[in-house]
C-alpha cells in the first residue's frame, strides 16, 4: 500500500541531490497533484493517492529534478503572505525582496502625515508582487506598476484579480519610468541587476533574462533610472531599489553624481548582504 508518507520520503530521497530544500519540494508537489493544502497532506500521511495520482506526482518530481523551479511547477508562490500566481514570463518574488516591501511601508507611512493619498510606482512590477504586497497593506495608497512583458503583466493582472485590487494598482505597459503620467511620491523597483552569466544555472535556465539581466556589471538599469528620478517624483518623494550584494560601490557614486542633494542609506538582508537602497530628499 503507497501512502503519503512513503511518497514523501521516496520523493525526498530522489530531490535531495539537486534540492537543499526536498522535503518541503516534495510536500509542495504532492499537495498540488492531489489539490490539497500541504497541512492538509501533512495530517492525512496513511492516505492512500491513486495510482493516476501517484503517477502524476512522479512526473511533476522529474521536473523538480530536471531543475524546473517548484513555483513554476505548481503555478504560484507566497509573497509577504500573499499568495500569487507566477509563470516562466515572471521573475519568481524572492523572499529577501520583502525587505524593499517593508522599508516602503515605513517610508509611505513618514510620508502619510500629510493626510492625502499617496501614489507609489513599482517599476518593473514582473507578477505585481511588490506593488500588491504594497497596496495589501497601504489602504490611502493608489499604485502604477509598469512592466516591458506583456505576457508578465497579463500574469500581474490575475494577480490584481485574485486579491481585489483591480481599482488600487493601475498596470502600464512600458520601458522603465516612460509609461508614468505625471509624478509620484515614491517609486520602488526590483529591476534586471545580475550579471546573467553568474547567476545559477537553473535561475538562469527557467526565469525570465528580460527581468535578471543587468547588462555586463549588473548596474545597466541604475544607470537609466536613477538620472531620471527627479522628473517622476514630487517634491519631497523617495524612491527604493533591490540590487545585488556587490552594488553598493557603483550605485553611491551614480547617486551622489545625479541626486547631490539626495540622502540614501542601504540596508541588508537577513544573509546580510546589502540589498536594499533607500533614497530621499530628491527633489
Ligand atoms: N535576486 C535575483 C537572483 O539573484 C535577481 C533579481 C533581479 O535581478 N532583480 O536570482
Amino acid at each position: 500500500m503507497v501512502t503519503i508518507t512513503h511518497l514523501l520520503r521516496h520523493a525526498t530521497t530522489r530531490l535531495s541531490s539537486v534540492s537543499p530544500t526536498a522535503r518541503l519540494d516534495a510536500e509542495l508537489l504532492l499537495a498540488h497533484t492531489l489539490g490539497w493544502s500541504r497541512t492538509l497532506l501533512i495530517a492525512e500521511r496513511t492516505h492512500q493517492p491513486t495510482p493516476g495520482e501517484q503517477a502524476a506526482f512522479e512526473a511533476l518530481v522529474e521536473r523538480r529534478i530536471n531543475l524546473e523551479p517548484v513555483a513554476y511547477i505548481v503555478g504560484h508562490k507566497e509573497f509577504y503572505g500573499l499568495d500569487l500566481e507566477v509563470s516562466p514570463a515572471t521573475l519568481i518574488p524572492r523572499p529577501e525582496t520583502e525587505l524593499l516591501v517593508e522599508l516602503a511601508i515605513q517610508m509611505a507611512h513618514r510620508m502619510a502625515g500629510s493626510d492625502r493619498p499617496i501614489t507609489i510606482a513599482d517599476i518593473g512590477t514582473g507578477s505585481g508582487a511588490i506593488a500588491i504586497a504594497l497596496a495589501s497593506h497601504l489602504p490611502n495608497a493608489h499604485l502604477y506598476a509598469t512592466d516591458l512583458s506583456p505576457a508578465a503583466l497579463a500574469v500581474a493582472a490575475r494577480n490584481l484579480a485574485r486579491h481585489g485590487l483591480e481599482q488600487r494598482i493601475e498596470l502600464l505597459y512600458g520601458d522603465l519610468l516612460s509609461p508614468l503620467l505625471g509624478p509620484v511620491d515614491m517609486i520602488v523597483s526590483n529591476p534586471p541587476y545580475t550579471i546573467l552569466d553568474e547567476v545559477d544555472a537553473d535561475v538562469r535556465a527557467h526565469e525570465p533574462h528580460l527581468a535578471l539581466d543587468g547588462g555586463t556589471d549588473g548596474a545597466m538599469l541604475y544607470r537609466r533610472l536613477i538620472p531620471s528620478l527627479h522628473a517622476y517624483l514630487r517634491p519631497g518623494g523617495g524612491a527604493l531599489f533591490e540590487i545585488g550584494a556587490w552594488q553598493a560601490a557603483i550605485i553611491a557614486p551614480l547617486i551622489q553624481t545625479h541626486l547631490p542633494q539626495a540622502t540614501f542609506a542601504l540596508y541588508r538582508d537577513l544573509a546580510d548582504r546589502d540589498r536594499v537602497v533607500v533614497i530621499e530628499q530628491i527633489n
